[in-house]
């Protein structure tokens, strides 16, 4: 990590660039990951800020990506010399990593609910079930629509389990969530056939178009996997 911030009389200056950014350009507070201690190497040295979105002019770059679904919710953000009050520092200077971790397990229990299929959000299993309804499936079809539905109720009941469990069984519901949420719009998206191909109001093109990033974003799929074989299941780390 390259972005840094000093401490100068009460306030900290942060000099960097974080791609990647949700909702930049509408949020009011960010958590910033800063380096705090130059000489520090990987996960040492990094603070954790509330960082307001709020800055004087030329201190905050926010530069949209545009996204495959015509949307821009990513963003790019470059700081040069933006201002963080000290009283913003989250945890222990120099212990950022720790709330990193946390707050990601958080992040990853949140998003990958089983509920709507894009992260909560989108459209949900209902809405796969009524479109299977208006349309004369094939068997294969009709088992897939009933696998999901399977899929769903396990994804839901481990999600209410982990809530008094410890935070690393988050790994499970995203794996098995975010995978689910691309089978439910790839289904819709061959139950509406060459309606599929044109953007409407019911919102499956837009939401296939998502789901691929639902098994990046929050942590790849093969990161969970390794998170999952070794503080789940005590396997030995990767060579
Ligand atoms: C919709 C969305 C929203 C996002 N929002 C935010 C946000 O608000 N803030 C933010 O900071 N970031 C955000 N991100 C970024 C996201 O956290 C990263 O893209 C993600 O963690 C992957 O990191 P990376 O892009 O650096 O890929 P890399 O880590 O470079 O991975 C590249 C490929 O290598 C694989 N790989 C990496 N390490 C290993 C390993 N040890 N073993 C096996 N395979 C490996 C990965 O699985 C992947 O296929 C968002 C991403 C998406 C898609």
């Amino acid at each position: 990590m390259r972005t840094r911030a000093e401490l100068t009389n009460g306030t900290w200056k942060v000099h960097g660039q974080k791609i990647w950014t949700s909702y930049a350009r509408e949020s009011d507070y960010g958590i910033l990951l800063a380096r705090t201690d130059p000489e520090s190497k990987r996960q040492q040295g990094i603070t954790c800020f509330a960082f307001p979105m709020q800055q004087a002019e030329g201190r905050l770059e926010i530069r949209p990506i545009r996204q495959m679904d015509g949307r821009a919710t990513f963003n790019e953000v470059f700081f040069d010399g933006a201002e963080v009050p000290d009283d913003h520092v989250i945890g222990e200077v120099g212990g950022g990593w720790a709330v990193a971790i946390t707050t990601l397990m958080n992040e990853r229990t949140n998003l990958s609910t089983g509920l709507g299929t894009l992260w909560g959000d989108g459209p949900t299993l209902a809405d796969l079930v009524s479109l299977a309804r208006g349309t004369e499936l094939t068997p294969m079809q009709r088992q897939k629509v009933a696998n999901l539905h399977i899929v769903s109720e396990a994804i839901r009941l481990t999600a209410y389990r982990m809530l008094s469990t410890n935070g690393t069984a988050a790994s499970v519901t995203k794996l098995a969530a975010d995978r689910w949420g691309q089978q439910v719009n790839e289904l819709a998206l061959e139950l509406l056939g060459m309606d599929g191909l044109v953007m409407d109001d019911r919102g499956w093109q837009r939401a296939f178009l998502f789901a691929p990033a639902l098994t990046i974003g929050g942590g790849t799929t093969e990161v969970q996997k390794n998170i999952l074989a070794q503080r789940v299941l005590g396997l030995p780390r990767e060579r």
